[in-house]
């Protein structure tokens, strides 16, 4: 029975949040990291104005997340408004922009992770919710449940007052086309289109209390059928925090769910003493890559410590550490930010 607390509740619950926050904040220095997916993104595939919006939209969504960081607020909170920045750019395989289903619709999946003491929430295959990430949020602090599906989760959603909406909503001609071609119904894809990338999006912050979270929101992978989900809406899988570590992942994500690859990283911070560079490149470079499951991962350490490992070509990353301080990379020869 899923135990539903006026929103009232929800935001008492999160002053009261911000109450036990101050008492701490300025303490730590606040960093927020995002990915907006992994794939075969090579300068050659991306035309300078494209490179543009995809650099602007990523700085929006930094900046937005990370305003939430100096105010003071939790970590979970700047992991949502940096996601909700990317569900709403028809960019990114998120929200409006989503990628296609088998039969032409829009599923998406979404799950967010509070590390200090391990609250989730997630939906998966949901296809009515205008912010799947503010959906799988309200199932972390307004259900007595982790992860909901389908239509329940949009009842769900529905009566804690999130916004549902037609799902054409999400569909875009860019996305229709991709599809096309994947069923081999038309090959005229632009180089952009035709390169093969994930472009689920994901956030991990570090709040001046010293707490981390992480998210994950996507449609999934084109051309899906028979309600397939992805890891992006598995705890474990695709979105993890603890205490000392949180990942958002993109990639394939049936070899991300098989090798339960945001947990191994961090359990391998926790219980190997690795540092998150050599957790997250062991998963990434060692497991993943000689069984050609591509992707990558953004990871943030509770002292303030990023890695972004990809094995594939490139990635859409950004770092902010400080007001004024975004760093932005596409492509694997952008380098180590
Ligand atoms: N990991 C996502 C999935 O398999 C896809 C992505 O990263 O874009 O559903």
């Amino acid at each position: 029975m899923i135990r539903i607390f006026p929103i009232v509740a929800l935001v008492g619950a999160l002053a009261c949040a911000n109450l036990t926050l101050s008492a701490h904040a300025g303490e730590v220095a606040p960093v927020l990291v995002i990915h907006g997916g992994a794939g075969t993104l090579t300068r050659d595939r991306l035309t300078p104005e494209l490179e543009a919006d995809y650099r602007a939209a990523l700085a929006a969504s930094l900046e937005v997340g990370y305003e939430r960081l100096l105010a003071g607020e939790p970590s979970e909170v700047a992991v949502i408004a940096a996601i909700e920045v990317l569900e709403t750019s028809p960019l990114f395989n998120a929200g409006i922009g989503a990628v296609f289903t088998h039969s032409q619709t829009v599923e998406h999946d979404a799950s967010i992770m509070r590390g200090v003491d391990q609250q989730a929430g997630a939906v998966a295959g949901v296809s009515r919710i205008r912010s799947p990430i503010n959906a799988a949020f309200a199932v972390l602090g307004q259900s007595e449940h982790v992860m909901l599906s389908g239509t329940g989760a949009e009842a769900f959603a529905d009566q804690v007052g999130l916004e549902l909406v037609d799902n054409s909503v999400f569909h875009t001609e860019r996305r229709l086309r991709q599809l096309r071609a994947r069923q081999g119904k038309s090959a005229a894809l632009s180089l952009d289109e035709n390169s093969h990338k994930f472009g689920t999006v994901g956030a991990v912050a570090l709040d001046q209390a010293g707490h981390l979270s992480a998210g994950t929101s996507t449609g999934g992978m084109t051309n899906k059928r028979f309600g397939r989900i992805g890891d992006s809406p598995i705890i474990g899988a695709g979105t993890w925090a603890d205490t000392d570590c949180a990942v958002s992942a993109t990639g394939h994500g049936e070899y991300f769910i098989r090798y339960a690859v945001a947990h191994e990283i961090c359990a391998r911070v926790r219980l190997a003493g690795a540092s998150i560079t050599d957790a997250g490149n062991a998963v990434i470079f060692d497991v993943l890559k000689p069984i050609e499951a591509e992707g990558g991962v953004i990871i943030l350490s509770a002292s303030g410590e990023v890695a972004m490992p990809f094995n594939s070509a490139g990635m859409y990353r950004g770092v902010m550490r400080a007001k004024d301080d975004i760093a932005i990379e596409i492509f694997a020869s952008d380098g180590a930010l």
